[in-house]
């Protein structure tokens, strides 16, 4: 499926600024792609889809989420945990997207999870450090993407959960299972 096709079927389904940052992560996430030996256009197409499902209707994902057998522990979470996993779903079934990989970076987008590939970790980078994300500390991870996206992931990683427990925000069990990944790994 071609990129125009694409961007307009996400279009109609977000709000204008979700859209122009779906852009910036399928550009991120292609410069990426290309300097650490991942195929652009499979992240030209996570990138633009990773999102899709992020303004759906919250009852109606946990609807599919039982219809589809999918982890029972996402009931218990909001369209922030929902719209990984959904999307994925929504990329295969209506962009019949087969591509594994591709659906699991839209899966994980924004747990993380253990064992991550390169092209997962691609994306879930690529979604934080695109050009629009205005946040304290976002620069240093852009710096630290462009030499090594291994530690560009752990510090993405970090950042985020040490934003959640900052905040007091509930931690979704996929979350902490990168992380432990993560500080075990050598
Ligand atoms: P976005 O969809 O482009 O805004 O970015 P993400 O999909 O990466 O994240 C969506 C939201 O989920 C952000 O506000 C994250 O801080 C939040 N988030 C990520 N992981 C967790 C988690 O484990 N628990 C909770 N409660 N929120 C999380
Ligand atoms: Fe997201
Ligand atoms: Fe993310
Ligand atoms: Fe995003």
């Amino acid at each position: 499926m071609d990129r125009q096709t694409l961007l307009a079927a996400i279009k109609e389904r977000m709000p204008e600024k979700r859209y122009i940052h779906s852009i910036g992560v399928m550009e991120t996430a292609i410069r990426l792609a290309e300097k650490y030996q991942e195929d652009p256009k499979r992240a030209e197409i996570a990138g633009i889809l990773h999102d899709i499902a992020k303004y759906a209707d919250v009852e109606w994902m946990k609807k599919v989420v039982i219809e589809q057998q999918m982890d029972p522990r996402l009931l218990e979470w909001n369209a922030e945990i929902l719209h990984g996993p959904i999307g994925a779903w929504i990329a295969q079934t209506e962009f019949h997207i087969e591509d594994e990989e591709i659906l699991n970076a839209i899966r994980y987008h924004t747990t993380g999870r253990a064992d991550m590939t390169t092209f997962e970790k691609i994306i879930f980078v690529a979604d934080m450090i695109e050009p629009n994300r205005k946040f304290h500390g976002v620069e240093k991870l852009r710096a630290d993407a462009d030499i090594n996206l291994d530690d560009a992931f752990r510090a993405c990683i970090t950042h985020t959960l040490s934003f959640l427990v900052s905040s007091q925000q509930a931690i979704y069990p996929v979350s902490i299972e990168c992380y432990n990944f993560l500080m075990r790994e050598e």
